[in-house]
């Protein structure tokens, strides 16, 4: 079974209008492995998203960085998956670590996040992934178990999802996880979706790793057999983005 390598870029909270153009121009003008080797989609802010879709090459793709968790209404400063999908925007990340801990999101709320964006065939960058306490504990299974268990409770078609695994303790810290730690959680991952979902989806679903990820640690992260691309936070908003695409082939 063949997974495509997938890079995201979550440019998070960052950006001026006239920042975000640049990054595109810069990503337009890049040379890397065609669509049919490795899936690149950024996420820029919310306000960001419609003139980055315009403005982006047509290989590449955009993500939005949340959603509301039903349909939308009266729930001032949410966006709904419906808007996202009126606007023409294929993804979403759902569950990221800054989100569960600053904003509580719980593993419930994310899984129900993932469902009904899902159900209304967005497609999910689900996020997973231990705190320095929980890996220092020996807690690091455990915590991605249920994480990844409350999102599986409510996905039905895997082919829209892909599994990021960020431990916490690597997002923004330059403390990237090696390769070996790396491996050893995603290989893990993709034992728990053999026994709890199926064989099928264990062997097709992208397990992507995401914390630190630079242009000079992907390459050999990228060589580790169940990593199937990366989400990348600071680094995707530089040049070396690309070198993080490259990494595919
Ligand atoms: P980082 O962020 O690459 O800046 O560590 C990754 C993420 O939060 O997705």
């Amino acid at each position: 079974m063949v997974r495509k390598f997938f890079v995201g870029g979550n440019w998070k909270c960052n950006g001026t209008a006239e920042e975000v153009k640049k990054i595109v121009t810069v990503l337009n003008e890049a040379e890397v492995p065609s669509e049919d080797v490795v899936e690149v989609v950024v996420s820029p802010p919310f306000v960001f998203l419609p003139v980055v879709k315009g403005l982006l090459r047509p290989d590449f793709q955009v993500a939005a960085q949340n959603c509301w968790v039903r349909r939308g209404g009266a729930f001032t400063g949410e966006i709904s998956a419906e808007m996202l999908l009126n606007v023409g925007i294929p993804w979403v990340i759902l569950g990221h670590s800054e989100r569960r801990s600053l904003l509580n999101e719980s593993n419930e709320f994310v899984g129900e996040k993932v469902g009904y964006a899902l159900s209304l065939g967005l497609k999910v960058i689900a996020c997973i992934g231990e705190t320095l306490q929980q890996r220092e504990s020996g807690s690091t299974m455990a915590v991605v178990a249920a994480q990844t268990k409350a999102i599986a409770a409510k996905v039905s078609y895997w082919d829209n999802v892909v599994l990021a695994y960020e431990p916490v303790w690597a997002i923004g810290t330059g403390k990237v996880a090696t390769p070996v730690q790396a491996q050893e959680v995603h290989l893990e991952l993709r034992k728990w979706l053999h026994d709890n979902v199926g064989a099928e989806v264990a062997a097709s679903t992208r397990i992507i790793y995401g914390g630190s990820v630079t242009g000079a640690n992907c390459k050999e992260l990228a060589g580790q057999p169940d990593v199937d691309g990366f989400l990348v936070g600071g680094a995707s908003l530089k040049p070396e983005f690309i070198d993080i695409i490259k990494s595919a082939t």
